[in-house]
């Protein structure tokens, strides 16, 4: 089977990424994910706005994830909308795992997810560019989180699918594991799969986030040497 982009069934899309991109947060990464063009900035830890959100036993973990207007097909309303504010959820989900957010009782740490570009895979590509700018930023983690989705498209198990494939597809299984102990942090599905397909999509994605996550070694040595 060939796919639209001509890839095989089980390679991801050209990935490029890059840490440390903005000098006013105090952290950040780039990433570039197919057409997915993707910043991530961190701040903090810092003071809790609102304070009545302080716990005095961790860290409270703020992500937003935001959509430029221009970053899809047709002109996006700019400002929250019920996916952005899902999605902005869903990354904290999957970061807090590998934070020590034990170590900054009552602060904040507070995670900008920007997509200027889109092209279906962002959740995955932003909590991927979102660990790097966590990290960037001196916050202590447990280990990294990489993202990768896999899905069914013409009745094939496929990794990583483009917006096209997204169009047409029959189902997507976006995953993020945490390094190290291998834990799933994400895992949301959307289609119709046999319970076999569920098994073989969930286990295609780990394979790409493992793929992922030597980039972002690479990224973190290029930035910071070994
Ligand atoms: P993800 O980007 O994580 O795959 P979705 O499955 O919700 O999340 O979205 C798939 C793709 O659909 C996005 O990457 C983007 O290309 C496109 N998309 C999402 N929201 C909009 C929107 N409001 N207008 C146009 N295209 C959108």
């Amino acid at each position: 089977m060939t796919r639209c982009d001509g890839r095989e069934k089980e390679e991801l899309r050209t990935i490029k990424m890059e840490v440390g991109v903005l000098n006013r947060a105090d952290g950040s990464a780039y990433v570039e994910w197919g057409n997915n063009k993707i910043f991530a900035a961190v701040y903090g830890p810092k003071e809790v706005i609102p304070r009545f959100l302080a716990r005095n036993d961790k860290a409270y973990l703020r992500c937003k994830y935001s959509m430029a207007p221009f970053s899809v097909e047709d002109r996006k309303r700019p400002g929250p909308d019920r996916r952005s504010i899902e999605i902005g959820k869903v990354t904290a989900g999957a970061l807090a795992p590998a934070i020590i957010l034990e170590d900054y009782p009552n602060s904040m740490i507070e995670v900008l997810v920007d997509v200027m570009q889109a092209d279906a895979g962002t959740r995955c590509a932003g909590i991927t560019a979102a660990t790097l700018a966590l990290v960037d930023a001196g916050i202590p983690m447990r280990g990294l989180v990489t993202a990768c989705a896999a899905g069914k498209v013409d009745d094939q198990i496929v990794l990583d699918l483009c917006k096209e494939e997204d169009n047409s597809g029959q189902a997507d299984v976006p995953v993020a594991i945490l390094s190290r102990t291998e834990d799933i942090t994400l895992l949301q599905m959307d289609g119709i799969m046999s319970e076999d397909e569920v098994d073989e999509a969930l286990n295609l994605a780990v394979k790409g986030c493992k793929d992922v996550y030597e980039m972002q070694m690479e990224a973190l040595k290029s930035k910071y040497g070994d």
